[in-house]
C-alpha cells in the first residue's frame, strides 16, 4: 500500500467505492467520474504504478478480471460494445499512479471515438525505421 494513493485507500476500505468485483488480487469498482454508464476500473490490490512495474501474476489476475467483467459490464447497461484500455504512464494521461484498466461501455451512435483517436498525429515512418522498431521490440520481448 502506498501513502496518498487513492486506489490503495479504496483497497484498504478508507475511501468509499461502488465495488462490483473482488478477489484476492484484484478489485473492480465504478469510476467516480464515468465516461459512460457502467464505466468500471479494474485494479491490482497491490500498489504498482504502470503495467511494466506489475509482476506477471498480478498482470494475469488483472487481465482475467477484465476478460470476465467486460461482457458483464456491457450486459448490465445494455451496451453494444466496450473500450478496454489503460492509460499507462503520465504522458499517456494516467492521473492515478496505481495500475487500472478502464472498461468503458459503448453504444451505437454515442459519438465516442475508437482507441485510434487517442494518440497525436500519425508518424510517417520509412520501411527501415519500421524494421528497426520491430527488431528492437522483438529483442526486448
Ligand atoms: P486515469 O486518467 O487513467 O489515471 O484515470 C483515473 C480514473 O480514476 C478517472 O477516470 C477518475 O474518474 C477515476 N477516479 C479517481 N478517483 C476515484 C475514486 N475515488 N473512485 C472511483 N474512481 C476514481
Ligand atoms: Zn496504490
Amino acid at each position: 500500500m502506498a501513502e496518498d494513493c487513492i486506489f490503495c485507500g479504496i483497497v484498504a476500505g478508507d475511501i468509499p467505492s461502488r465495488t462490483v468485483y473482488e478477489n484476492d488480487d484484484v478489485l473492480a469498482f465504478l469510476d467516480a467520474n464515468p465516461l459512460a454508464p457502467g464505466h468500471t476500473l479494474v485494479i491490482p490490490k497491490a500498489h504498482h504504478e504502470t503495467l511494466g512495474d506489475l509482476p506477471e501474476d498480478a498482470g494475469a489476475a488483472v487481465f482475467a478480471a477484465l476478460h470476465d467483467l467486460a461482457p458483464v459490464v456491457e450486459d448490465a447497461v445494455d451496451a453494444d460494445a466496450s473500450n478496454v484500455a489503460f492509460n499507462n504512464g503520465e504522458a499517456a494521461g494516467q492521473e492515478v499512479p496505481h495500475v487500472h484498466g478502464h472498461v468503458i461501455p459503448r453504444f451505437e451512435g454515442d459519438g465516442g471515438r475508437p482507441i485510434h483517436a487517442i494518440a497525436g498525429s500519425r508518424p510517417d515512418l520509412s520501411d527501415d525505421e519500421l524494421d528497426d522498431i520491430a527488431d528492437r521490440i522483438a529483442d526486448g520481448a
